[in-house]
C-alpha cells in the first residue's frame, strides 16, 4: 500500500488490519516446561489475570468501560450471521458495520457488511480473560453460551467460510475465542468445537503462509483474497497445541509459518519490512515468539528480536505508534516525517498496541531486557490510554492522528478489527505489569495496583500508588506473611538519568539505578517494607525522522506533549524545553511559540475534541 492508494484500496486494507491472538500462557502454564509441550523454559511468565488486581486510573477504566460493554452486547446479535449462514433461526437485530453478511440494506439503503462474524472470536476471548482478572460469574456464563451457540452453527464443511473473504482471518480470532474460552472460563465444550472448527477450515486456506506479493500472483475471484492474514495463524495454534495436546495444532502451526519471505530474511536481519501491512506483520511476530517457545527454534526468535528492532528504529513515531496508512515505509526516505502532510490515519491504535504490547511482553520474558517495556509504556501512555471508548452502537476508534493539524476521531464504520482487539487488549494490562521470575518479582509498569503471590508457604504482595507519569514518585508497599527472601526488579527507563532515587525503608540503595535496566532489591523482606522510586523527567526533544531535523515532538518521561493548535506552530528548541508545567488534571504544559503566541502542550490521554500537532516545527 502506499499513500497515493484509492480510498476503496484503503478500506480493505484496513479489513486487513486486524487479527487477534491469545496472551502469552499464563502462570500455571510454568508446567508447560513439564507437560513436554514447550520446549523453551523461558526466564519470566505472567501472572494469572487474576493475580493482579489494577486500583483507580486510566488503565482500570478502560478495562472496566470494555468489560461492561461485551458484557451488555446482545448474544443473539452477536451470533446472527453465523444462524444467518447456518439457516437457522437468527433473531435479534443486525450488529451493523463490518459485522454483517454482505448485502444490500433497504433499511440504511447501502451496502453494509465486510467480513461477517469477523470480531465474534475476540469478545469471547476478551470476555474470558475478563472472567479471569474478575471472577464474574456472569461473565463466565454469557462465555459459554456464546460458545455453546457458535458450535450450534458450525457444520463439519464449515459451510459459513464458502465464498468468504478473509477465512484465515477470521479463524485466527475464533481459534484465539475458542482456546481462550477453555484456558479461562474451563468451557467444556471450546476444545471440542475448536478441533472441528481447525478441521473444516483447512478446506478454505492455501497450503502455506502466503506473502501478500504470493497472493497477489494466484487469481481468485474476489480480488481482497490477497489481504489476508495466513502468516498470524502460527500463535494461536501452538497455543491451541500447548493447552490441548493435539498433534493436529502442532503440525498446521509449523506450516504457516512464514519463513521463506518474512521470517528467514528477518532472522538474517534483512529489513523487509517495507510496504507490508504494519499490524498483521508485528503481530505475526509472535507466531515467532510461539514458535521459539514451542520449538526452541532460535531463528525465529532471532526474527522477532531483529524485526521489532527494525519497527522501533525505521518505522516508529515519537509515540510508539507506527505504520502510517497501516503500511511499513522504506528507511532513509523520510516516510515517516513525509506522512505528517499526507495522512489522518497515522497509527491503527487499538490492534496496533495490543499486538505490540503482546511482542514486548514476550521479548521482555525472555530478555528480561528492560527496554521492552518503555517501547510497552510508550505505546500505552501515548496511543491506547487516548483511545476513546468503544460505544454501544459499535461505534470506535481506530486511527491516532499525527497529522499536522490532527484531531481526535471516530472510525466511520462499526464494529471493526479495533472493536475486538480494544477489549482484549485492556484484559491484558493485568499480565503486562508484572511479571515472575524463579528468583523474584518484576515491576514492569508504574500505576496503582496490587500482585500477591506465594512462595515456600509465604503469601506476598506488593501495592504500588503512583500518579505516574503525571507524578514521578512510585511507592511500593510490601507485604509478607513471614520475612521472605526474594529480588524486586524494578524498571528504570532509559530516558531516566543517573539522578533518579531508589529508596528501600527510607534508605537510598547505593548503585542500583541505571537507566535502560531492572534495578535489583535483593533482600529478606519484611511485612510493611517500602520502595520509593523518584524517576525525574527533564523535557527532551526527538526528530520524527532524520531526513526532517526540523519536526521534533517534545517527550517528558515517557509522555509526548502536543501543541494544542488550529495549525502547526513553529518554535524555537529552546523555548520548547523551557516549557512550564501547568498545575491542572490534563498534566498540561505550556511553551512559547515563533508564531502563535503561548502554546498548551498536552499529553494525548487527555485530549478531547481540540486540535493538536503531535510534532511541531523548529525554527533555528
Ligand atoms: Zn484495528
Amino acid at each position: 500500500m502506499d499513500y497515493g492508494m484509492s480510498r476503496r484500496g484503503f478500506l480493505k486494507a484496513a479489513g486487513a488490519g486486524a487479527a487477534g491472538a491469545a496472551v502469552s500462557s499464563s502462570l500455571p502454564a510454568l508446567a508447560q516446561a513439564g507437560n513436554g509441550r514447550t520446549t523453551v523454559n523461558i526466564p519470566l511468565v505472567v501472572f494469572p489475570y487474576g493475580d493482579v488486581e489494577l486500583h483507580d486510573g486510566p488503565m482500570k477504566r478502560q478495562f472496566e468501560e470494555n468489560h461492561a460493554r461485551f458484557l451488555h452486547l446482545d448474544e443473539d446479535r452477536m451470533l446472527k450471521v453465523f444462524r444467518q449462514a447456518a439457516g437457522l433461526p437468527a433473531p435479534g437485530e443486525d450488529m451493523g458495520g463490518w459485522y454483517d453478511l454482505t448485502g444490500f440494506s433497504l433499511e440504511q439503503n447501502d451496502f453494509h457488511g465486510f467480513i461477517a462474524g469477523h470480531s465474534f472470536g475476540q469478545y469471547v476471548s476478551a470476555l474470558a480473560r475478563a472472567y479471569a482478572v474478575s471472577g464474574s460469574e456472569e461473565t463466565r456464563a454469557k462465555v459459554n453460551r456464546l460458545v455453546k451457540g457458535y458450535g450450534e452453527t458450525l457444520d463439519p464443511k464449515a459451510k459459513f467460510f464458502a465464498g468468504y473473504r478473509l477465512p484465515a482471518y477470521t479463524y485466527d480470532k475464533l481459534s484465539c475465542g475458542l482456546i481462550d474460552a477453555h484456558e479461562y472460563t474451563h468451557d467444556p465444550l471450546a476444545l471440542e468445537i475448536h478441533e472441528r472448527l481447525t478441521r473444516a477450515i483447512s478446506a478454505y486456506l492455501p497450503e502455506k503462509a502466503l506473502s501478500r506479493a504470493e497472493q497477489r500472483s494466484r487469481p481468485h475471484k474476489d480480488t481482497s483474497f490477497t489481504w489476508d492474514e495466513t502468516y498470524t495463524l502460527p500463535e494461536n495454534l501452538f497455543l491451541a497445541y500447548q493447552r490441548s495436546g493435539k498433534p493436529l495444532y502442532l503440525e498446521m502451526a509449523k506450516k504457516f509459518l512464514e519463513d521463506d519471505t518474512y521470517f528467514n530474511p528477518l532472522a538474517e536481519g534483512n529489513n523487509v519490512l517495507p510496504f507490508e501491512h504494519a499490524y498483521s506483520h508485528v503481530n505475526a511476530f509472535s507466531s515467532a515468539m510461539q514458535a521459539y517457545i514451542t520449538l526452541g527454534s532460535e531463528k525465529h526468535l532471532r526474527a522477532a528480536k531483529n524485526g521489532f528492532e527494525m519497527l522501533q528504529k525505521t518505522q516508529s513515531f515519537a509515540t510508539g505508534g507506527w505504520g502510517p496508512n497501516e503500511a511499513f515505509g522504506e528507511p532513509g526516505t523520510g516516510q515517516l516525517g513525509d506522512s505528517l502532510s499526507l495522512t489522518h490515519a497515522s497509527f491503527e491504535t487499538p490492534c496496533g498496541a495490543y499486538g505490540h504490547f503482546k511482542i514486548t511482553r514476550y521479548l521482555l520474558r525472555v530478555t528480561k531486557d528492560a527496554r521492552y517495556g518503555d517501547s510497552m509504556e510508550r505505546v500505552l501512555y501515548n496511543t491506547i490510554l487516548g483511545a476513546r471508548p468503544i460505544q454501544a452502537d459499535g461505534t470506535s476508534f481506530y486511527y491516532s492522528d499525527y497529522h499536522n493539524t490532527g484531531s481526535k476521531v471516530w472510525y466511520k464504520d462499526k464494529w471493526p478489527c479495533c472493536s475486538g482487539t480494544f477489549p482484549q487488549l485492556a484484559a491484558d494490562y493485568h499480565v503486562s505489569t508484572y511479571l515472575r521470575s524463579h528468583d523474584g518479582i518484576y515491576v514492569n509498569l508504574f500505576t496503582p495496583s496490587r500482585v500477591k503471590w506465594t512462595d515456600g508457604g509465604s503469601t506476598l504482595s506488593l501495592t504500588q500508588t503512583t500518579r505516574y507519569p503525571f507524578d514521578s514518585k512510585i511507592e511500593i508497599a510490601v507485604a509478607a506473611s513471614r520475612p521472605h527472601e526474594h529480588t524486586v526488579y524494578v524498571r528504570i527507563p532509559s530516558w531516566a538519568k543517573t539522578d533518579s532515587v531508589l529508596l528501600v525503608n527510607g534508605n537510598r540503595v547505593p548503585d542500583a539505578v541505571e537507566p535502560g535496566t531492572f534495578a535489583a532489591l535483593r533482600r529478606t523482606w519484611n511485612d510493611g517494607d517500602r520502595i520509593d522510586l523518584e524517576l525525574p523527567m527533564p523535557l527532551r526533544l526527538e526528530t520524527v525522522d532524520a531526513n526532517h531535523p526540523d519536526l521534533v515532538a517534545l517527550l517528558q518521561g515517557p509522555l509526548v506533549l502536543m501543541a494544542v493548535a488550529d495549525r502547526q506552530p513553529s518554535f524555537s528548541s529552546l523555548s520548547l524545553l523551557r516549557a512550564r508545567r501547568v498545575n491542572n488534571a490534563a498534566g498540561d504544559w505550556v511553551a512559547d511559540s515563533e508564531d502563535c503566541g503561548q502554546i498548551t502542550m498536552r499529553p494525548f490521554i487527555s485530549i478531547d475534541k481540540e486540535r493538536y500537532s503531535t510534532y511541531v516545527r523548529i525554527k533555528s
